[in-house]
């Protein structure tokens, strides 16, 4: 699993570059003093002096372990927030890059993270060493699957959700109620936010989990950012209702948790609640203990990814680039780095990631990429 993934870690080192060492103007005027991270003691004065925090709170932080899966503007939101609030060690599993579409909304990203196509979960990480070099962040460029999620969530004391697929959301729903951990379901379209908070059994403050509310996920085609159109307030809005939740389990305060389905458009101003205080006793999931989604049960190989591209993710075998690039420069523009490597063709263009996982862009139909892919990535 190691050589399918980047795995890169920051820990408790100096800020990647002096734009970033901090904002006082006598550093930036003398080059000669070094970068130094904030005190602690000042860093998080505020949030200690917020009573449901305390020194006690910070302190439960900083021994914590989050796991994000996805990166894009809940997750941004949400890793930003937590690393700010001193969570001391977050897991970012995400499988995309940047493009200048993300950053209407995705807070992490800039347009130079755009313009080189950095994969989310590094752009990620770079910021977040730069926002808060206390924290440590584990990057994962990789799409969360059966066959990776226990290696991928080892060690996570929480979940949060960030991904923009039911799909995925199924799987951490098994995952969660098979391991014990809890996790937090986050959504956001047009201008409508949802989150539910999710604490499998066995514990006192055990709540219905995802399929005791639905029990399949939504069938046929659903809306997406690529087709709706997103406000930026309401996917920031659904990550900050989720990190709040996050930091109440996180400091020992489940029992401060909301334990209902809220959801709310920040348009019309309407909002509701469904209670999701109690399992569902038939519940297939956290009654029956059936985990089919972590079986890996219906897996489409092929997924649509936005309005006109398709992902193929049914290679798993890690991918040379250096000897794929010169196999494809005589065919078109090559660009590669140790994370993936982009070929443009004609109107197409194809985003390989090191486990072989591809993204076709300039077709929405499957077979038209299934060709490109057998064409020139092989199958
Ligand atoms: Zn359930």
């Amino acid at each position: 699993m190691k050589a399918l993934e980047i795995i890169a870690e920051q820990q408790g080192g100096t800020p990647p570059s002096r734009e970033n060492a901090g904002p006082d103007v006598a550093s930036a005027q003398s080059p000669a003093v070094p970068a130094e991270t904030p005190a602690a003691d000042d860093r998080y004065s505020r949030q200690r002096l917020f009573p449901g925090i305390g020194d006690a709170g910070q302190q439960r932080l900083r021994a914590s372990h989050v796991a994000l899966v996805g990166c894009g503007a809940t997750g941004a939101a949400s890793s930003g927030l937590l690393a700010r609030a001193g969570v001391g060690t977050l897991i970012i599993i995400d499988r995309d890059f940047v493009e200048p579409s993300n950053l209407q909304r995705q807070m992490l990203f800039t347009e130079e993270d755009a313009r080189e196509a950095l994969p989310k979960a590094e752009a990620a990480r770079r910021r977040l060493a730069a926002i808060n070099a206390e924290v440590t962040v584990h990057a994962h460029i990789a799409d969360l699957v059966p066959a990776n999620i226990h290696t991928l969530l080892q060690g996570a004391d929480l979940v949060l959700d960030a991904t923009d697929n039911f799909e995925t959301r199924y799987l951490l729903n098994d995952y969660a109620v098979e391991t014990g951990t809890p996790w937090i379901y986050a959504a956001a379209i047009g201008s409508y936010a949802a989150t539910m908070n999710i604490i499998p059994g066995p514990s006192e403050y055990q709540t219905a989990c995802l399929a005791c509310i639905f029990p399949e996920p939504p069938g046929g085609t659903v809306e997406t950012c690529d087709t709706a159109g997103i406000l930026n307030t309401a996917v920031n809005l659904a990550a900050a209702l989720q990190s709040t939740e996050a930091i109440k389990l996180l400091t020992g305060q489940p029992q401060a948790m909301r334990r209902t389905l809220f959801s709310t458009d920040l348009w019309t101003g309407e909002h509701s609640e469904v209670n999701a205080g109690k399992p569902r006793a038939s519940c297939a999931v956290c009654g029956r203990r059936e985990f089919r989604h972590l079986r890996g049960e219906g897996r489409p190989h092929i997924t649509m990814c936005g309005r006109n591209s398709v992902q193929i993710h049914e290679h798993n075998r890690p991918v040379d680039f250096a000897e794929l690039a010169d196999r494809l420069r005589p065919l078109g523009d090559v660009r590669w780095n140790s994370m993936m490597l982009r070929f443009a063709y004609n109107n197409y263009t194809l985003t390989v990631f090191a486990d072989g996982r591809t993204v076709v862009q300039g077709t929405a139909e499957v077979p038209r990429a299934r060709a490109l892919y057998a064409r020139f990535i092989g199958s």
